[in-house]
């Protein structure tokens, strides 16, 4: 029983994903939901077997897996704009489709269940940056979180002013805002990991995302915690930790609390398995 209940998260995920890739095949008419949804329940349940399995870089294979499928294959291949443009785009369009369902999922409703479990093991950006030699942050965060709310109004504007120019062939628009807002993405998440020697500066100070994926992850399901009966206080998860989370403190309102992303690197370090 007791090694039953070891592997019961990675069946909540997939069983998760499942009922999600169901709902939206029969709901929708559409079979793409089925594989799509089972394909990235499926790399995430693998990714957390394979950390219980103590596999070293098991989250590494589940970020690859998944970000490689949704930048490769649905954003180049099959042209979906799923970035946060393209969640205003068919928003405005009034069509529940791709990019919206993609953030209903993984970005508003999801971390409710999962947290930031998409920034750990899915999100293509992270996917990159995570290769960088900073991967854990060699000073202390800076204030500069207002930039997220920046970037959000500006993502926002940019599809609205779209609309209302009347702009033609908005699919290729997309497309190209696609390509370009990663490239982009990309120069600037690298730039500001070698500028403050951290590999998740793009993702504490700028990503739009974390507009919806900070509030809702506050009141997350998974949860890293803390048996303070066992802990020692040396401050190891403090110091692996790449989002600055003081987990030692089990409230919600612990310091950084919603930027966990679950990567685990704090359980994986504890010498005392406290967490
Ligand atoms: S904060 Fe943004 S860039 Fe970073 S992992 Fe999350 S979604 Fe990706
Ligand atoms: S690493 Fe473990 S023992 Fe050390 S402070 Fe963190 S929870 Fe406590
Ligand atoms: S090291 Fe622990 S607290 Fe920090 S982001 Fe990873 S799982 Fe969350």
């Amino acid at each position: 029983m007791t090694q039953f209940r070891k592997y019961l998260p990675p069946l909540i995920i997939l069983a998760v994903f499942e009922t999600v890739a169901v709902t939206l095949w029969l709901t929708k008419d559409n079979i793409f939901y089925l594989y799509n949804f089972s394909y990235i329940g499926a790399s995430i349940a693998l990714g957390i077997f394979l950390f219980i399995k103590k596999y070293r870089y098991a989250r590494r294979i589940v970020q690859l897996l998944v970000g490689l499928y949704m930048l490769v294959y649905l954003g180049i291949i099959c042209r979906e704009n799923m970035q946060i443009e393209g969640f205003w785009y068919y928003l405005f369009t009034g069509v529940f489709e791709a990019a919206t369902i993609h953030y209903a999922v993984a970005k508003i409703f999801g971390p409710l269940v999962f947290g930031r479990g998409w920034c750990g093991y899915a999100c293509w950006t992270a996917m990159v940056l995570d290769f960088l030699p900073y991967k854990t942050p060699a000073g202390p965060r800076r204030k500069m979180g207002w930039i997220r709310y920046v970037t959000f109004a500006a993502s926002l504007i940019f599809v609205a002013a779209l609309f209302l120019a009347g702009a033609k062939d908005m699919e290729r628009i997309m497309f190209l805002a696609f390509i370009f807002g990663n490239i982009a993405y990309y120069a600037a998440g690298t730039a500001l990991a070698f500028a403050f020697k951290d590999n998740r500066a793009f993702c504490k100070y700028i990503c739009p995302v974390t507009v919806f994926l900070k509030p809702m992850s506050y009141y997350s399901l998974f949860r890293v915690k803390c048996d303070k009966s066992k802990c020692i206080s040396c401050g190891k998860c403090s110091r692996v930790c790449p989002m600055d989370v003081d987990v030692t403190d089990d409230s919600r309102k612990r310091k950084n609390g919603t930027e966990c992303i679950l990567c685990m690197e704090c359980v994986r370090n504890c010498p005392v398995k406290a967490l």
